[in-house]
């Protein structure tokens, strides 16, 4: 069977859940990467079994999610962790959660994947207009949405086995104008779609991985009902 880490995975609501179960169908095993802030509400809730009812495949039976490890796609190694970021209560309860050190512990706990799945976006000032968009806004949004994708690729590129695939979620607001989806937020889909194209190329070059991404419709996960989309 496939192996798939699904990152960007913290309730039942959002496309990573969705994702993660057309793949435990297809009868994939899933582990997902959990933004660290939303690590201990996942658990708690997935333990005490508030997803059960969503975690029903077609065939009956429940996804089960192998692994769960903490993630924060903005940091690559732990030397690029802020002072404050490493002591927050949030993040000093967990650990190894940096692109990098995520990708050791998988390769520790499984040797290889073979699917890498990109379901995460962040934008501080997402309902900005462009216009008054701050650059920190921009670029964070920029970080945590376009080169977050780059990075994961990048670092478990060499777990990945030959013919794998990855896939990541952009938006239209991307190629046409949408009000509302600001912050930065258009400008780091058109990164992403654009980086599609060239980490296409290289991934498949260096280890025979695709590397796709989905314009998605609407829906009305946490991340979206947060812009008041
Ligand atoms: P979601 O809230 O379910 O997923 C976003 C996830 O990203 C959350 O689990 C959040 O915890 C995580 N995250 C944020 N910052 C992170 C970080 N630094 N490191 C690790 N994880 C982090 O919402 P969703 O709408 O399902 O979003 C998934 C993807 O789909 C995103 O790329 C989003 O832009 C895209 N998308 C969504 C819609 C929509 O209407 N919902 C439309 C098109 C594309």
């Amino acid at each position: 069977g496939k192996r798939a880490f699904i990152a960007g995975v913290a309730d039942d609501n959002g496309y990573g859940w969705a994702i993660a179960k057309s793949l435990a169908a297809a009868g994939a095993e899933i582990l997902v990467g959990t933004w660290v802030p939303a690590l201990n509400i996942f658990e708690t809730s997935l333990r005490r079994g508030k997803f059960d009812e969503s975690r029903v495949l077609r065939n009956g039976s429940l996804m089960e999610i192998t692994k769960v490890y903490p993630l924060d796609a903005v940091y690559d190694g732990p030397e690029d962790v802020p002072e404050d970021v490493k002591t927050n209560k949030r993040y000093s309860g967990a650990s190894n959660w940096t692109v990098k050190e995520v990708v050791e512990t998988v390769k520790k706990d499984f040797g290889t994947i073979d699917i890498l799945v990109h379901s995460l976006a962040n934008g501080p000032e997402v309902s900005k207009p462009l216009l008054e968009t701050s650059r920190y806004g921009y670029l964070t949004a920029v970080s945590a949405s376009s080169y977050s994708f780059v990075s994961l690729l990048k670092h478990f590129l060499p777990i990945m086995n030959p013919g794998g695939a990855t896939i990541s979620l952009t938006y239209i607001a991307s190629e046409r104008t949408i009000p509302g989806y600001g912050g930065g937020m258009s400008s780091a889909k058109a990164a992403l779609e654009s980086d599609t194209r060239v980490l296409a190329y290289e991934a498949g070059k260096k280890g025979q991985i695709r590397v796709n991404t989905i314009s998605a419709g609407p829906l009305g996960s946490r991340a979206a009902k947060a812009i008041g989309f």
